[in-house]
């Protein structure tokens, strides 16, 4: 199960479901994101000042994220039981860290006061739901016996191949029980059935490329944590993962088109990349700074 295939690094890009989300929502913040170093307007270490910007609501999960990640490492050195209390001291920890790391969108254009306490409130409420669920005594009692073969969060990016074509699918929690292989995405945001849906998908499709497991075999699930616990469970068939495989092929062509060398991945002017016409976008971008003063 330890055996997730590497690649030799190439330049070419890789899809992923982040960036061509990105790609669709808006082409010039797509620039921005990935081919700063090709700007001529501005200088690279302010488009990446921008890039590092994050939401509370973002960093809220992402801090949930590596907590969970944390909890289950310590899963693999010992089954007992975690100890609640320093289980929520070290999570206060990690979020008074991580907010005094980072600068907040919504300081920086703004100028509201970020509380920690405020989003420590939301992490903790966060984790009591999963601590509370039918997932995590179910997670204890099965899950834990073959915990030297669980993926937590793999190095990298979650490189693989789909249809020899370069891709990114990092899961967050893979696990077997049986023959079975169990995929597990925390979500900290909105239910979003289409979007996660897909992403399970392609969850699954990595599995199948890295493990050989036949459809049937993998079981992906999305766990929501909040407001309160919920779960999404897609049933997966050699059909949906065809279907996922050419899609992918389509969307990967849709990006190279953007693309003056495809194989080095250098992209065309930035004139190309147009600015959305959705202000509710611009609304949010962290590139707005910079986007609204070099209208091309
Ligand atoms: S401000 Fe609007 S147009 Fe400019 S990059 Fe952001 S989303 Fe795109």
């Amino acid at each position: 199960m330890n055996d997730i295939k590497k690649f030799n690094y190439t330049d070419i890009l890789g899809w992923s479901v982040s960036r061509y989300n990105r790609f669709l929502n808006c082409k010039r913040q797509y620039f921005y994101e990935y081919y700063a170093k090709f700007d001529k307007d501005m200088p690279i270490e302010k488009i990446q000042f921008l890039k590092s910007l994050t939401f509370k609501a973002l960093e809220t999960g992402n801090i949930t994220h590596d907590i969970i990640k944390d909890m289950l490492k310590r899963y693999q050195v010992s089954t007992k039981p975690i100890n609640k209390d320093k289980f929520f001291k070290y999570s206060l920890n990690m979020t008074e860290k991580r907010c005094s790391s980072k600068t907040f969108f919504e300081h920086y254009y703004n100028g509201d006061i970020i509380l920690t306490s405020e989003i420590y409130a939301k992490v903790k409420n966060i984790l009591e739901n999963f601590l509370n669920s039918p997932r995590f005594a179910w997670f204890e009692k099965n899950a834990t016996t073959t915990s030297s073969e669980w993926i937590i969060e793999p190095d990298g990016f979650g490189e693989t191949r789909i249809n020899n074509l370069k891709a990114f699918c990092k899961v967050d929690f893979l696990f077997p029980i049986a023959d079975k292989i169990y995929i597990i995405d925390w979500k900290t945001g909105k239910v979003d059935e289409k979007k996660h849906s897909r992403q399970l998908i392609g969850y699954s499709t990595w599995a199948n490329y890295h493990f050989g497991k036949s459809a049937i075999d993998i079981v992906p699930v999305i766990v929501y944590l909040y407001p309160q616990y919920n779960e999404l469970s897609v049933k997966i068939n050699d059909y949906s993962i065809t279907e996922f495989k050419n899609s992918l092929a389509d969307e990967t062509k849709d990006m190279y088109e953007y693309l003056a060398d495809i194989e080095k991945n250098v992209p065309k002017d930035k004139q190309e990349f147009k600015m959305t016409g959705n202000t509710f976008l611009c609304k949010y971008c962290n590139y707005k700074e910079i986007c609204f003063e070099n209208k091309l």
